[in-house]
């Protein structure tokens, strides 16, 4: 489905690191922060050990507690609802632009404005307090921030920019994860760079990063030592390896993204003449896409997941993308979610496929796959 794109001078970063006796806690961590605060302008950022452990320290350190409520997105990874539920937290769902698959602006200003109205059927508190708003740049496209942003201000939220797919995109002219309070980045191996596993928080606010700094690193403070906890923390940090793999990575983060653009161009010409496929929308406000995954959508006349089978059988690896977060079997049983309560997300997830993407895909790979998807569709 995807693929790493390393070079000999990434892996000699890793290697020197393995020369020295210091793997954790060193000098590459804080070069490898710097490299985001270079990119992006922010005061802080904070490196960690996955995009999750980041969000989940945002959740921390907007206040975010027990009953408290987050209008969020239900078409993401996971991990962007799950953060809410660590801390007793409750997610709550608005549904998403058809196009782009993004929070739908005009359903998060309603929902902000009459929060009853999209409250779970099930797992609510009396007197829940909504904090804060989770949009996510799904797919490497930002959300529609300045409307978010707007909903943040008339309500006194916190807004917490999960870019985890976004990485070096750009909403009118602006870096993702610069647009709310805090935004995240992550660095699985599928991502636009890879620490194997990672994640750096970026915000300008002092008093939030001094706390994650503290939380990543089992909860101590500034002058506290190695058996002094001020505050309830996690081990939440990043190794030396990844943080220097990063930081050779971060180097080459305009080469990836320009490479990443290409394979989906080659995607494009070749998909956009199948008249039952759909291909990516780009939203003009997103003055650069950050390519993390190419998603193309059946007409819905057309069986989805015949189709994957079918190319799973010539041995194309494929994806449906997403699968709705309130379907999850615990999401649903502990909210009361059902089928049919945010349509546009669900239609998405039924006719959603991730083909295979990377920033190391020749164009000839492309179309092959293309050449499959042709065939099967006529075949179906
Ligand atoms: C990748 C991703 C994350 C974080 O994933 P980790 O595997 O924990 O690094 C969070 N949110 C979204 C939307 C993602 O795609």
């Amino acid at each position: 489905m995807s693929s790493p794109d390393l070079t000999d001078a990434d892996r000699q970063a890793v290697q020197e690191v393995l020369n020295t006796p210091i793997l954790s806690m060193g000098k590459h961590t804080p070069a490898f922060e710097k490299t985001f605060c270079d990119l992006t302008g922010a005061k802080h950022a904070v490196a960690v050990n996955s995009g999750t452990a980041g969000l989940h320290l945002c959740v921390r350190a907007a206040g975010i507690g027990t009953g408290d409520l987050v209008i969020t997105t239900p078409f993401s990874f996971v991990a962007s609802s799950n953060v809410m539920l660590f801390e007793n937290a409750i997610p709550i769902f608005v549904d998403v632009d058809a196009r782009t698959g993004n929070i739908n602006p005009e359903l998060l200003a309603d929902a902000a404005d009459n929060i009853d109205k999209y409250l779970p059927r099930k797992g609510k508190s009396k007197n829940a307090k909504l904090k804060a708003l989770l949009p996510v740049d799904v797919f490497g496209q930002p959300a529609d921030m300045d409307a978010i942003n707007a909903v943040a201000r008339k309500h006194d939220l916190k807004v917490i920019e999960d870019s985890c797919e976004a990485l070096g995109a750009t909403y009118k002219g602006k870096q993702a994860g610069t647009l709310g309070d805090f935004g995240v980045f992550a660095f699985y191996p599928n991502k636009q760079i890879t620490t194997g596993e990672g994640g750096v928080i970026i915000t300008n606010d002092d008093k939030a990063a001094d706390f994650m700094r503290a939380l990543r690193n089992q909860g101590r403070a500034p002058g506290d030592t190695w058996l002094q906890h001020t505050h309830l923390g996690y081990n939440y940090r990043i190794d030396e390896m990844s943080a220097a793999l990063g930081q050779a990575q971060m180097q080459r983060l305009d080469e990836l993204l320009k490479k990443r653009e290409q394979v989906a161009a080659w995607y494009e010409a070749r998909l956009s003449e199948i008249p039952a496929v759909e291909v990516p929308f780009v939203e003009s406000s997103t003055t650069r896409m950050s390519w993390f995954v190419y998603v193309i959508r059946f007409d819905a006349r057309i069986n989805r997941d015949d189709i994957a089978k079918r190319l799973d059988a010539r041995g194309i690896p494929v994806r449906p993308y997403f699968l709705p977060i309130h379907l999850q079997p615990y999401m649903a049983e502990r909210f009361g979610w059902r089928a049919g309560d945010f349509p546009v997300t669900e239609d998405l997830g039924r006719r959603g496929l991730a083909v295979p993407f990377s920033s190391v895909m020749t164009e000839a790979q492309v179309e092959a796959v293309c050449a499959a998807i042709r065939d099967e569709i006529e075949a179906v």
